[in-house]
């Protein structure tokens, strides 16, 4: 198995002058290329400030965070803004597109920097966009804006996607149907997803379950029979 990434003694402390608030500490994970991976934990555990360090929006307190052979905790602002541009698919809850943007250009705008990306149109219409290219997010759609912040982070054709509650907004049926195109990214085309959720059914969707509490991780294993996101309910 190839190491995608790996956490050790990782640590952040939010520092607002006065009040000092320490989200995450004596983290230490493991994870591997083409891994579907769920880390599950209550709201203030700490998941979207170690999802946030995973792709490089925010500074690590102390420890390492190797990703891809590099540690990332050593990484410099404009290192970090380079390395966010070159590996990492985000998807947003609220999905995050430019509102005076259509599809189309919501795409296009991601891929504009990387040499390497994917063709917008085509990325779209593999997430079920062909008859919406055009719409902007405001005529789009919740589970349609999702397909769009996915096909922004996939078209990128970084080999990370990290996704923030990415069925926070959604309803049952269309959350279902973005948990779906996200597991394909990891078993058909080898991307390395990370799913940050407090949704205990999603636990059996993942090849690798991590789960953190008080800011520490708490289980972490992995799912020899994975289930198929159609067939678990909740
Ligand atoms: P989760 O994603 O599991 O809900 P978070 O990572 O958002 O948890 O938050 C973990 C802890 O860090 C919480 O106590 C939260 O209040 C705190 N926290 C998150 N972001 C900040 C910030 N920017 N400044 C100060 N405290 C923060």
């Amino acid at each position: 198995m190839d190491v995608m990434m790996e956490g050790l003694n990782v640590k952040k402390v939010y520092d607002n002058g006065q009040l000092k608030v320490t989200a995450i500490q004596n983290v230490n994970f493991k994870i591997n290329k083409g891994e579907l991976v769920v880390i599950l934990g209550q709201s203030g555990a700490g998941k979207s400030t170690l999802l946030n360090l995973i792709g490089g929006m925010d500074y690590v307190t102390e420890g390492s965070l190797i990703i891809n052979g590099k540690d990332i905790a050593k990484y410099n602002k404009r290192e970090l803004i380079q390395f966010r541009r070159n590996n990492i698919g985000f998807v947003f809850q609220f999905y995050n597109l430019m509102p005076n943007l259509t599809a189309k250009e919501n795409v296009e705008l991601a891929t504009e920097l990387k040499r390497d990306a994917l063709n917008p149109v085509e990325v779209l219409k593999s997430v079920g966009l062909d008859d919406k290219l055009d719409h902007f997010p405001s005529q789009l759609s919740g589970g349609e804006q999702q397909r769009v912040s996915i096909a922004r982070a996939v078209a990128k054709n970084s080999d990370i996607i990290l996704c923030d509650e990415p069925t926070g907004a959604l309803d049952y049926e269309t959350g279902k149907g973005i948990l779906s195109l996200l597991s394909k990214q990891a078993r058909e085309l080898g991307k390395t997803v990370i799913i940050v959720t407090h949704n205990q059914a999603l636990a059996e969707m993942a090849d690798h379950l991590i789960r953190i509490k008080n800011g520490t991780i708490s289980f972490d294993e992995y799912n020899e029979n994975p289930k198929d996101i159609k067939d678990i309910e909740w």
